[in-house]
């Protein structure tokens, strides 16, 4: 089940971002910091009483240009109505209603997509009087808020969320898979890298074949393509080759497309431009799929056009480094879209990844390598006590989820669980995944039994070495 995106439409300054940022900062907690994907964000995860969604603040999308404002909140308007499940339409009760609320709400409408409607800044004096005023919108709800104090919030949320479906449980894969169920692969980038010819040029292969299935959303066609014999699923396959019909305007938005194909995938091919290096939308798209989890392909396309392939290869590859350090765990391939050079063994490494994202360790050998290292390296101190590394297990694939059982969760410092990572990939891999590791507090009356016994007599991961 996807999450549905939720994106927040309204004229500049009415308080978009401070709304945005009151939606999700009780979220924020969860959310991993990935760099360069934190740096204004418009986009993120949210929730509330346990719907999740994606939320997107559209106004944060505004290019850096000249555009008139009515150019501005059409793109934004256009976009939300192709791309978000529910729109969230902003106004400003000091304001009052503009004719430009009236233009959005006009289009709004038409489109027949869910919209709650929703007057910012009621607090203080200014709004008195004209609020009436935005009856002539003639909807039946309008959400009175303030998203700087609070007032409305969750009368707000509640509202939003009856649109939205019911939690649904992450289904664990069975342990024993009996059919191969057809990964799924979301292709995506900035715009131009060459998604729409890799699709293309995957279309021209003479072993595969394409049909169209239904997505699970509305307008969202997937493909299947079938490599020697083993099937895989293109999500979003008709929005990628219909994107020439979308307005350059339009089109820089794409991230919210992304977003959407991203949550339904388990591999994520991230095209890139081998002719223009890592960019700052290169490095949001990837810190989208490795916040979602997913398995991550980093594509270099348009290969063809590097001139000295070795030194070209090696330039890029340290930039990724660089630029991407947050997904080290991901392959990059060297393709071209327009020749189709080497385009079918990202196939191969689809189906490592996928192999890799649902291994389970066994306790006892997780531990073994997790009693060595925290031996090896001690982990920092939290407020001068010491932070003591009970055991592991492992809790999930899909990504690969890990809990620690510490005594202070809080003291478990972010560089020790970067060398934890690193030690559990050298030993079991999950190439092309990210992997989660969560810190537990060990169960009260382990603790309270820890204190009464001397420290010889524990058991855990301290050995009579
Ligand atoms: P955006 O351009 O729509 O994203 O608007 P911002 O969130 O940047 O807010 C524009 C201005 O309105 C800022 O100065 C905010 O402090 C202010 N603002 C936002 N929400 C409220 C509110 O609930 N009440 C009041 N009085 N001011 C608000
Ligand atoms: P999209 O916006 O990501 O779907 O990108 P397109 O597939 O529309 O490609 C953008 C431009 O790059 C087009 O002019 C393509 O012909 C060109 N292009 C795509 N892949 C390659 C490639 O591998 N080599 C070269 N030389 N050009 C490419």
């Amino acid at each position: 089940m996807p999450k549905p995106v939720v994106a927040i439409v309204g004229r500049p300054n009415v308080g978009k971002s401070t709304l945005f940022n009151r939606i999700i900062g009780r979220n924020l907690a969860i959310v991993e910091d990935v760099p360069g994907v934190t740096r204004d964000r418009n986009y993120a995860d949210a929730a509330w009483e346990g719907k999740q969604f994606h939320l997107v603040d559209t106004g944060g999308f505004e290019p850096e240009s000249e555009d008139p404002m009515y150019m501005k909140m059409r793109d934004q308007t256009t976009l939300a109505i192709e791309e978000a499940d529910l729109i969230l339409f902003l106004m400003d009760g000091q304001e009052g209603l503009l004719p430009a609320d009236l233009e959005v709400a006009q289009r709004l409408r038409a489109a027949g997509k869910p919209v709650v409607y929703a007057i910012n800044k009621v607090d203080g004096a200014r709004h008195e009087g004209l609020l009436p005023d935005f009856y002539r919108l003639g909807v039946d709800t309008l959400i009175p808020i303030s998203a700087q104090h609070g007032q409305g919030f969750s009368d707000l949320m509640d509202e939003l969320t009856k649109f939205l479906p019911e939690r649904t449980a992450q289904p664990e894969a069975p342990d024993e898979v009996t059919k191969r169920v057809p990964p799924r692969i979301a292709i995506i980038g900035r715009p131009n890298v060459g998604k729409s010819s890799f699709v293309n040029s995957l279309i021209g292969e003479d072993r595969m074949i394409v049909s169209a299935v239904a997505g699970t959303t509305r307008d969202s066609i997937d493909s299947v393509y079938k490599y020697y014999g083993r099937e895989y699923v293109l999500v979003d396959t008709a929005g990628i080759r219909s994107r020439g019909r979308v307005s350059q305007g339009v089109e820089k938005y794409s991230v919210m497309r992304a977003m959407k194909s991203v949550s339904r995938c388990d591999v994520a091919l991230v095209l890139l431009d081998a002719t223009e290096g890592i960019t700052e939308q290169d490095e949001r798209v990837v810190g989208l799929a490795h916040e979602e989890g997913k398995g991550i392909i980093l594509i270099l396309n348009k290969w063809d056009l590097v001139q000295d392939k070795e030194e070209g290869y090696k330039k890029f590859v340290d930039d990724v480094r660089l630029r991407l350090k947050f997904v080290d765990y991901a392959p990059v391939l060297t393709i071209s879209a327009l020749t189709r050079q080497r385009v079918t063994k990202v196939f191969d490494e689809i189906d490592r990844i996928v192999a890799e994202r649902e291994k389970r360790v066994p306790t006892a050998e997780l531990n073994r390598v997790f009693e060595n290292l925290t031996a090896r390296h001690e982990p920092p101190m939290y407020r001068s006590r010491r932070v003591k590394y009970y055991y592991a297990t492992q809790v999930g694939i899909k990504p690969p989820t890990f809990v620690l059982f510490v005594n202070y969760p809080d003291g478990v410092h972010f560089s020790y669980i970067r060398y934890i990572e690193n030690n559990l990939r050298q030993a079991f891999g999950f190439h092309g995944s990210p992997i989660r590791i969560y810190a537990k507090r060990r169960r009260e009356e382990q603790t309270a039994e820890e204190r009464t016994r001397p420290a010889a007599a524990r058991g855990g991961r301290k050995k009579k070495t």
